[in-house]
């Protein structure tokens, strides 16, 4: 079995992602190359959302970043959108990250003395063809459906773990990416904080039909996804 082989199925949504034989090496102090991720093929289409779950160290992380066009593969095919990334110049592969892909990570990576408003801003800030107004009227529309609106002007250092993650999320979401990646989400949060988070994932996903790829070791979250991809070893099997 090929993943890249002819649509048989008309009614399949065109895929967001797809990987064919992907392998990861890192360097690890010359000449030393330790291999991570050995051969992955993996389909994600419009609409989808998958969990990842699988042992500490066995990838996860590693499979997302390259897939968030953060790393490059060592050897295989990744396709964003249909697009081959691998001979993507790093330029036009930072654009097409940019255009199609969020994050939100287990750390949210806000900056802690910009407000709500400004930290959901802020990957637009700058770019050609959207005046601040603009920008700003999207992510309020963002706060309000992350339930912050009452925070927009609070610095993220005083919000809660829960409310910080919700800003991450709106964050991840204003450049209205295809894909939504997310690397432990709810890891470091209680138990009705990570509802609530998942629960916004999902809303995304049903609203806008972005494919969404859940890096998580909780296996209530996993139950209600799409489907679980296990990496086992830097391996998903079938
Ligand atoms: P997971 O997210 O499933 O816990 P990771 O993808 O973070 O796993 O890591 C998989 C393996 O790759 C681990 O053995 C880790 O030590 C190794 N690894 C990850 N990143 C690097 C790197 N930049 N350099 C060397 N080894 C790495
Ligand atoms: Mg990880």
């Amino acid at each position: 079995m090929h993943p890249a082989q002819p649509e048989l199925d008309p009614t399949a949504k065109p895929p967001v992602v797809e990987l064919v034989q992907v392998h990861k090496s890192f360097n690890v102090g010359e000449p030393t190359e330790v291999e991570v991720l050995h051969g992955i093929d993996l389909v994600l289409r419009s609409g989808e959302f998958v969990a990842v779950m699988g042992p500490s160290g066995s990838g996860k992380s590693t499979l997302l970043n390259i897939v968030g066009l953060l790393d490059r593969p060592t050897q295989g095919q990744l396709k964003i959108n249909g697009i081959e990334t691998t001979t993507l110049a790093d330029h036009a592969l930072t654009q097409l990250r940019g255009r199609s892909i969020g994050f939100v990570f287990q750390y949210h990576h806000l900056i802690g003395a910009f407000s709500t408003l400004e930290n959901v801003m802020l990957p637009m800030v700058g770019l050609q063809g959207y005046p601040t107004s603009a920008i700003e009227k999207r992510a309020l529309e963002l706060i309000d459906s992350v339930g912050l609106l009452q925070w927009r002007d609070t610095p993220a250092t005083r919000l809660s773990g829960g409310q910080q993650q919700r800003v991450a999320v709106a964050r991840a979401l204003i450049m209205q990416p295809t894909l939504l990646l997310a690397d432990e989400p709810t890891g470091n949060l209680d138990t009705k904080s990570a509802d609530a988070v998942f629960e916004l994932f999902r809303q995304v996903n049903r609203a806008h039909g972005t494919a969404v790829l859940l890096v998580t070791h909780n296996p209530l979250l996993a139950g209600r996804c799409d489907r679980t991809i296990q990496v086992i070893d830097g391996m998903v099997p079938r």
